[in-house]
């Protein structure tokens, strides 16, 4: 029988690890079959005209919330022009309410529920026998995780072509947060900890830039998860390991451990979601804020590991002012980036079984976003949709730091939400919701928005809008800004030229060409800096070959 697995991505950069988990599995159990990955973005005439031309008996297809739309087309496409073929669908969107998807994709023969590895192979054995299974209809889970081979064949070919590479030590999440289908399998697997370490010294290998782990609650167990952090603290590679993590179980042991880690090599994602007690109760989740926050605190002022927040509007008994509560603290964290998300009422999902409670309203098709709760109506939730473009183009682009906090803190009286909101109503007005806008767009529209709504303090905004965009944009210089550059060559040259107090700030320095100073090491004088606010000139180098670095010189 000619088996072909096709994994069908949200984008091209993105591989499937589901997918390849389940080819390199039947494969170590002597399975013969193939494997394509493509993108939704890829014109689903090529995709089907990719699959025909291998001819296959069989075809299993990967359902998620992103492609359900695509696969049950082309699952409709490839019964038209193969008849009899098989149609073997799975993952999370079918899964777990598998008599809805036949309903929904009739073309499809057998739908997989749960983790497919095991349950994939023995349908496959058992047509190439010629008998014709029925399959649970209750998620399956994979006891063992050591049977499982490493996912990846290809690595190098991965790396060449940008791939953003996924891997998972465990499966299982022990929680059981409403609106997550993770916690329905409360069982956790962990695969052994010397094949893991094995796995990551393969992607080290390989020079992978960013591996994301995506199990569902990295930190549950501390003699588990410890020894791998530590094995990633000694390694010497450029490697990034992404994982998601609840702040509120890092011990101390842990948290002085982290201190120790090579910058970049680890980024934290950590899902807050709301501060509301009711809230948290209702969804099923027993964060405790304090040590939430006082950990995520305490991990941002070590500056070695990137912290991502989440948030999610539309939960139970969250309304638009306790929103706006959870916004301020976890904003004051000031985490590198935070993602303000939407419920999205999975099918399968605990809360999908609450909505008349909250009086939950929500997109019929995928990705189920909430349009309106009984806390939350649809102009408000519409409001914070506005306000997440907003959020997205300026303070997680990490590019306009210090103009924001002045805005949040010397115009809106320290309440982030105030400025946000206050942006959000600007952005709205001028159309600029969904239309798309580069790093730099961002800053002019910020300068435009202050040079509007608060002209008494544009020009102090635009001297720190100057300070961000000198140091976090090396190559641009925007006319609406006064910049100094030229004025200072002289000053600048003479300053290269004093050997003596050049070593005092670089004392390994040797020059090298003019071209290169200029370009990586510029200096620019303002009179505003982080340390001494507003007042006089300062001058300030860049330090472009350690971004975000610069230095005051005091003697220029
Ligand atoms: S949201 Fe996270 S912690 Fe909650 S059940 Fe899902 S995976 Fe587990």
């Amino acid at each position: 029988m000619n088996i072909l697995l096709v994994a069908i991505n949200s984008k091209y950069t993105h591989t499937n690890l589901g997918m390849h988990c389940l080819y390199n599995y039947a494969r170590s159990q002597g399975l013969v079959l193939s494997l394509i990955e493509e993108a939704i973005q890829v014109p689903i005439l090529t995709v089907l005209a990719e699959i025909t031309a291998r001819k296959p008996d069989l075809v299993g297809i990967n359902v998620h919330i992103w492609n359900r739309n695509y696969v049950y087309e082309l699952a409709a496409l490839v019964r038209q022009v193969l008849p009899k073929i098989v149609i073997v669908l799975g993952g999370p969107e079918v899964g777990f309410t598998p008599e809805l998807a036949k309903q929904e994709c009739q073309a499809a023969d057998y739908i997989i529920c749960g983790e497919g590895e095991e349950t994939f192979l023995s349908l496959c054995q058992d047509l190439e026998q010629g008998q014709h299974p029925q399959l649970s209809t209750v998620p399956t889970v994979v006891a063992d995780l050591s049977s499982l081979p490493f996912p990846y064949e290809n690595l190098p070919q991965l790396v060449a072509e940008h791939k953003l590479v996924y891997y998972e030590c465990s499966r299982g999440c022990p929680f059981t947060c409403s609106y997550c289908l993770s916690g329905i399998s409360h069982a956790v697997r962990r695969r052994p900890l010397n094949l893991v370490l094995a796995d990551l010294q393969k992607f080290m290998d390989a020079k992978v830039p960013l591996v994301k782990f995506v199990d569902r609650t990295y930190n549950l167990d501390e003699n588990y998860y410890l020894p791998i952090l530590q094995f990633l603290a000694k390694a010497d590679t450029e490697t990034t390991f992404h994982c998601e993590i609840k702040a509120d179980l890092l011990s101390e042991q842990v948290l002085a451990f982290l201190a120790t880690m090579p910058k970049k090599r680890l980024q934290f994602e950590i899902g807050v979601q709301t501060t509301n007690t009711e809230t948290l109760r209702a969804i099923g989740r027993q964060d405790n804020w304090l040590e939430l926050s006082s950990n995520v605190q305490r991990l941002l002022s070590y500056g070695n590991i990137h912290v991502h927040l989440d948030l999610i509007a539309g939960l139970p008994y969250e309304d638009f002012v306790s929103w706006q509560h959870s916004f301020n603290a976890v904003y004051k964290l000031q985490p590198q980036m935070l993602q303000l998300g939407f419920l999205k009422v999975l099918r399968g999902a605990a809360i999908s079984l609450q909505q008349k409670e909250h009086g939950i309203l929500h997109m019929a098709q995928p990705p189920y976003e909430v349009l309106a709760t009984k806390y939350l109506n649809y102009e408000q939730m519409r409001f914070l949709k506005v306000l997440e473009d907003v959020f997205d183009h300026t303070y997680n682009t990490g590019k306009y730091q210090h103009s924001l906090n002045f805005l949040v803190q010397e115009i809106y009286g320290g309440v982030p939400f105030a400025c946000y909101s206050a942006i959000t109503s600007w952005w709205e007005r001028h159309q600029l919701y969904e239309a798309g806008h580069s790093v730099r767009e961002a800053g002019l529209l910020l300068l435009g928005f202050v040079q509007e709504m608060h002209p008494g303090q544009a020009a102090h905004f635009a001297e720190i809008l100057r300070f961000d965009i000198f140091l976090g944009q090396p190559n641009w210089r925007p006319e609406e800004l006064c910049w100094h550059t030229e004025k200072l060559r002289q000053r600048t040259l003479q300053f290269w030229r004093n050997l003596k107090v050049v070593h005092k700030y670089f004392p390994e320095y040797e020059f090298t060409t003019w071209r290169k100073l200029r370009k990586y090491l510029p200096v620019e004088s303002f009179t505003w800096t982080p340390q001494a606010g507003f007042g006089s000139e300062h001058y300030i180098l860049a330090d472009y070959t350690n971004p975000g670095c610069y230095l005051e010189l005091e003697e220029f």
